[in-house]
């Protein structure tokens, strides 16, 4: 493995375990033989550091294949829907609620199918139809399920999307009509999981976040240097990011990492890294409060259900990340959740799903505790659409007044005096 393999036309070195360091050569494969930790691609940072500039990746796509250098798989055959690229959004409004100074929304609601997941599933699935499978299957907590249905529909894959049968009606619906199989499951995210892992070991299936979980995850870096490039090459000082496997909050931290390693920016990034979980599924919180490397599983129990995973697999890594960095950690019940969604939507006019209001409300709580400070350049990431848990803001959700068609009515609900200009 000293040499990227030139009929790819990527810069990937191969898979390398993230435990023990043992590499291995490209293939749907996703734990060490030698010690069972989880593999990652490997990169051949010189050659990229070669191959890339500002003004390349500036005349690509206004999608994540614009940085197809620092991704596992080659441009030509991307299954592309156009996710990446989205707003970065400055919050000055919310940023004044919370008493703090310069804040960012990567609003990540603005993908395909309305959440960060189209970076994973478009990478997952490109990999896929690469190593030949004419499957894609996924474990989903309902945004990655959304993803992968339309990413195999859009690339001509059957699909099967397993879920926990207790997710919201919004999710289900936007995922089965694609066309795939949509198959509920009786029991929380991490049997469907388990489930997954067993269905993987049988049929030859690419199974998105399981055998082709290294690659898929890589898809999650692009958060990191489009908020670089849209903030002109600069790194934040703070960055605020929901958990759930913990993947997510890892892979930014890497994708800032890597654009100093291969001559993005010009000095090392020093980006602060905190996370956000609900109190009813806050495994990762829990160990960075009780000082503890252990992360206990537990059974969740959250309107943010997308964020719904009790044993989380990069959930270490993820405590690790926030730990080195100063960042902090912060659990937030579902009543501040639904606040979080009403607050940015209100102050930003950015309506989030349950996991966007659980960030929201972590910001909110960090920046009382002064983790997160008015000094501080901030981003949050806000990963999917309010449209997908309605039930989340449907109670208080209707009209301000219902009245007759006349202006007389509308004067008795509204005192011309109090809403004059
Ligand atoms: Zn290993």
């Amino acid at each position: 493995m000293t040499t990227a393999s030139p009929t790819l036309g990527t810069h990937v070195l191969g898979l390398r375990c993230r435990e023990c360091d043992r590499e291995y050569e490209i293939s749907p494969i996703y734990t060490c033989e030698w010690c069972f930790g989880p593999l990652e691609v490997a990169y051949d940072y010189d050659a990229i550091r070669a191959a890339i500039s500002r003004e390349k990746i500036e005349a690509g796509p206004h999608a994540i294949w614009r940085y197809s250098d620092l991704l596992p798989v080659d441009r030509s055959h991307a299954v592309d829907l156009g996710a990446g690229f989205t707003p970065l959004v400055r919050a000055d409004r919310l940023a004044a609620e919370l008493g703090l100074g310069e804040v960012w929304v990567k609003n990540d609601t603005l993908n395909p199918t309305n959440s960060f997941k189209d970076r994973v599933a478009s990478v997952a699935l490109s990999k896929a139809l690469e190593f030949g499978f004419k499957t894609a299957a996924c474990a989903s907590t309902g945004n990655l399920a959304n993803s992968v249905a339309a990413h195999a529909a859009h690339a001509g894959l059957r699909s099967f999307v397993f879920i926990p049968a207790n997710l919201e009606q919004q999710k289900i619906v936007t995922t089965a009509v694609y066309g795939g199989n949509v198959v509920a499951i009786e029991g929380n995210y991490d049997d469907v999981n388990r489930l997954c892992a067993e269905l993987a070991g049988t049929y030859k299936w690419a199974f998105v976040n399981v055998n082709v979980r290294p690659f898929y995850a890589e898809g999650s870096k692009t958060l990191a240097y489009e908020t670089a490039e849209q903030l002109g090459w600069e790194v934040p000082d703070h960055v605020v990011v929901p958990i759930a496997s913990g993947s997510l909050l890892t892979k930014i931290r890497k994708g800032f990492d890597e654009l100093f390693k291969v001559g993005l920016l010009d000095t090392p990034p020093q980006v602060r890294v905190s996370g956000a979980q609900a109190i009813g599924c806050s495994p990762v919180a829990t160990a960075f409060l009780e000082e503890s490397d252990t992360i206990r599983p537990v059974k969740p129990d959250t309107i943010a259900k997308s964020l719904a995973i009790g044993n989380p697999a990069d959930g270490y890594f993820a405590l690790d990340a926030v730990r080195s960095t100063g960042g902090g950690l912060a659990a937030v019940t579902d009543g501040e959740v639904v606040e979080g969604i009403r607050l940015l939507a209100r102050t930003e006019g950015i309506f989030a799903e349950t996991a966007g209001g659980v960030t929201v409300a972590s910001l909110k709580r960090l920046a009382q505790e002064g983790i997160v400070r008015p000094d501080e350049r901030v981003v949050i990431y806000i990963t999917g659409h309010g449209l997908k848990t309605l039930d989340a803001v449907t109670p208080g959700g209707g009209p301000t007044a219902v009245i007759k068609p006349t202006i007389d009515a509308f004067h008795e609900a509204f005192d011309p005096e109090s809403i004059e200009d």
